[in-house]
């Protein structure tokens, strides 16, 4: 294939203007900037214009640039290498290793391309074709373990058409380089297979069916598993003010998710935030498997010394793997922590490029790049009848916490679900601060649907007796409005609020949301015998500190039954019980 040459004509920091000097070039192509040193900086052809001039996106500073540069096209577009070795690493969005044997390179020197996948190692290769068996793009050649996984070795998606295996290897060692299988065309011509391929990021794996996201996908996290649920192959919306909690809740989701896979995109709104993930997630342990969180996590993210391009690297880069290990028939969840980077990245470069700018000069594509990104989850019926998923869950984080801007707006409108992050619950600590009454889902709860109402109902009352007592004061309500209110403050503090950083309250698994809830149910159930505000108050109270009490207790624990029943004898004093708990 001839590659076309051209020179820079300008610079303005990460965006390159360009002049073709050979041969014609194509968007979204791949090219080099060899700069005076004779080093060699990556880019992306972003526009192409009329008169031989296209614009690049540098994934490298840009200083030391200078009009006159060579530049060399490679006629490709920007890819990952798809293969074992992908799940445990640390990479930034080009797929340069930066975590390695317990080391960080934070400073990648300029012009450096690592192998994306560790070639040296060896992975343990069953075939599953014969030769002389017809296969195409996708068909599964074999397998090696990988971590938890048997890794799917495929022949490569983009191969079309009917070929022939002539030759396979036998069970063995290789690594991703060596060359496992030969193929042949109908035509005679033979191709040689390896364990890895490359797929360009900007394009949507191909799939044969879909079906809707409506299996929950339990989180650990009791107000989004109860009212606010995301489904396999859900997508999620989680925009917040600075604070309020949107990585806290990321990096909960990331451990105690029941996903196979989890990937994280970090595009850290704090300087250094994106280096303490990938400082911190390789020291997790795994609550599942006990061993480190690492095995099933592929992290992607850039440092703050990262140009602009290079966010909008990491969010391609970590769809196209997480759709890669759906393939495998997984169940993946991508957390892109803060979509705002992004979306920011996308507007300073629509600026030096003088776009006619949309609302809060994003550029006018902001919205169909954003619904683009999050249409790339779902639920997949695999060619073996299987399925895999790909979930998203995004933060974003508008400025001043105003969700009436672009960004929040165009990902609310591609999302399955809405978890608005409340200045006024961090304020007050009610933690997760996930909005009780603004927030949403379309998938369905593990509870039933009449029990995730009937909860919503309470908040609703709970809410509006609350600005009762700030206008008339508590002696302007009756008792009986003073009770409903105690009740909604309980099921706010008892169930809602979670402490992400305690072991056992951090996470809560269905069986135990399952017999909360039947608690709760009988609190809120129990009619209420006692009068005066006074009195009310403090029966909830020591109702509350039992109940919390119970929470940090392990279900294997001596106490757990005890602690029940004493909530049980506590409900009896107000009223009658039904004791179906
Ligand atoms: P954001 O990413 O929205 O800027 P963070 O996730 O960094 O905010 O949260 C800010 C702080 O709020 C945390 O450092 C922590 O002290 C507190 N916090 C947030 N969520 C929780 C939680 N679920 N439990 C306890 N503390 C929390
Ligand atoms: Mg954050």
């Amino acid at each position: 294939m001839h590659k076309a040459k051209g020179e820079v004509v300008s610079v303005n920091e990460s965006l390159v203007g360009v002049r073709t000097t050979d041969g014609a070039i194509m968007n979204g192509e791949v090219a080099y900037i060899i700069v005076e040193d004779g080093k060699r900086l990556k880019s992306e052809v972003i526009d192409v214009k009329e008169g031989n001039r296209a614009y690049l996106q540098v994934f490298e500073d840009t200083n030391w640039m200078k009009v006159g540069d060579p530049v060399e096209f490679t006629g490709l577009p920007l890819a990952v290498k798809l293969g074992p070795g992908i799940l445990g690493s640390v990479t930034d969005g080009l797929q340069n290793p930066l975590y390695e044997l317990g080391k960080i390179e934070w400073f990648l020197e300029r012009g450096l391309e690592v192998d994306p996948l560790d070639n040296t190692q060896k992975w343990h290769f069953t075939p599953m074709v014969e030769e002389g068996a017809t296969v195409t793009g996708s068909t599964v050649l074999g397998s090696v373990p990988e971590k938890l996984f048997e890794h799917k070795i495929f022949v490569p998606f983009s191969i079309q058409g009917n070929h022939t295996i002539t030759h396979i290897v036998k069970e063995g060692d290789y690594t991703v380089d060596e060359p496992i299988a030969t193929i042949q065309d109908s035509t005679g011509k033979s191709m040689e297979l390896t364990m890895a391929f490359e797929w360009p990021v900007k394009r949507p794996m191909p799939f044969t069916e879909r079906s809707v996201p409506i299996k929950p996908m339990p989180t650990g996290i009791r107000i989004l598993d109860a009212l606010f649920p995301i489904a396999y192959g859900g997508t999620a919306c989680n925009p917040g003010p600075f604070g309020a909690g949107k990585t806290v809740l990321q990096h909960s989701l990331a451990r105690h998710s029941q996903a196979d896979v989890v990937i994280i995109a970090a595009c850290g709104e704090r300087a250094g935030e994106a280096v303490e993930v990938f400082k911190d997630f390789p020291e997790l342990i795994d609550p599942r498997t006990g061993k480190s969180l690492m095995d099933r996590t592929y992290i992607v993210g850039n440092t703050s010394s990262m140009p602009v391009a290079a966010r909008e690297a990491s969010v391609y880069m970590a769809t196209t793997v997480g759709e890669y290990y759906r393939k495998q028939g997984l169940n993946v969840l991508i957390l892109a922590d803060s979509t705002s980077r992004w979306a920011q990245a996308l507007r300073e470069t629509s600026g030096r490029k003088e776009e006619i700018p949309g609302p809060e000069a994003f550029p006018m594509y902001i919205s169909t790049l954003i619904s683009a990104f999050y249409d790339r989850a779902g639920v997949e019926i695999l060619g073996d009848g299987n399925t895999g998923s790909l979930s998203i869950i995004g933060t974003v984080s508008p400025a001043g916490g105003n969700f009436d801007e672009p960004v929040t707006q165009a990902t609310l409108l591609s999302t399955g679900a809405f978890w608005g992050l409340s200045r006024a619950l961090s304020d007050a600590r009610k933690y997760p601060a996930i909005d009780r009454i603004d927030s949403n889902s379309k998938y369905p709860s593990q509870l039933e649907q009449e029990e995730v109402t009937y909860l919503l109902e309470l908040l609703r009352d709970g809410k509006t007796i609350a600005s009762n007592i700030i206008l008339m004061g508590e002696k302007g309500i009756t008792d009986e409005s003073y009770i409903r209110y105690q009740k909604a403050e309980l099921l706010d503090a008892v169930f809602l609020q979670q402490n992400s950083f305690h072991e056992v309250d951090g996470v809560t698994h269905p069986e135990r949301l399952r017999l909360m809830f039947n608690m709760i149910q009988e609190i809120i159930d129990t009619p209420v015998d006692i009068k005066g505000k006074e009195e009310i108050r403090s029966h909830f109270n020591f109702i509350r500190q039992a109940f919390l009490d119970w929470n940090y207790m392990k279900p294997d624990e001596e106490g757990f039954d005890k602690q029940k029943t004493k909530l049980l004898n506590l409900l009896k004093q107000m009223g009658h019980v039904a004791e179906n708990v």
